[in-house]
């Protein structure tokens, strides 16, 4: 992948993870990747259209899934998607936990494991110092 498609797809982002929105320029906040929204394993490719801005814990955590079990209903539900939908309309911020507004925000937040302790730690540190928002 190109220097200029990774800045590109930072840029689009505005340099936030496109699932957790941690800003990439906080200390703590480690290497970010540019992530493909459909895995290469599922034919998905290096156009922008499917390429979005994630920290190095999310990225990990999604892997090549496309989709996860709502923990509420135990339904295949497909995971938030960057490209395609609007971070608002998934999920919202109560205190400094994401909290899953669509079967896809609950799924998502909870296979990238978004409230792991220490990245609640970490956002809700950000947020007092205005770093983070929604
Ligand atoms: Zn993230």
């Amino acid at each position: 992948m190109s220097p200029e498609l990774r800045q590109q797809v930072r840029e689009r982002a505005g340099g936030r993870c496109e699932y957790c929105r941690l800003p990439d320029w906080v200390e703590l906040a480690g290497p970010f990747h540019v992530e493909h929204v459909v895995a290469r394993q599922h034919r998905g490719t290096d156009v922008l259209s499917n390429l979005a801005w994630a920290c190095s814990r999310c990225n990990r955590h999604k892997g090549t899934n496309l989709s996860g079990v709502d923990p509420d209903s135990d339904e295949v539900v497909t995971l938030f998607n960057p490209r395609r939908e609007r971070w608002e309309e998934h999920f919202e911020i109560v205190g400094a936990i994401i909290r899953g507004r669509s079967p896809a925000g609950r799924v998502t937040a909870w296979l990238l494991q978004m409230n792991a302790e220490r990245r609640v730690e970490l956002r809700s540190e950000l947020i007092g110092q205005g770093l983070w928002q929604a």
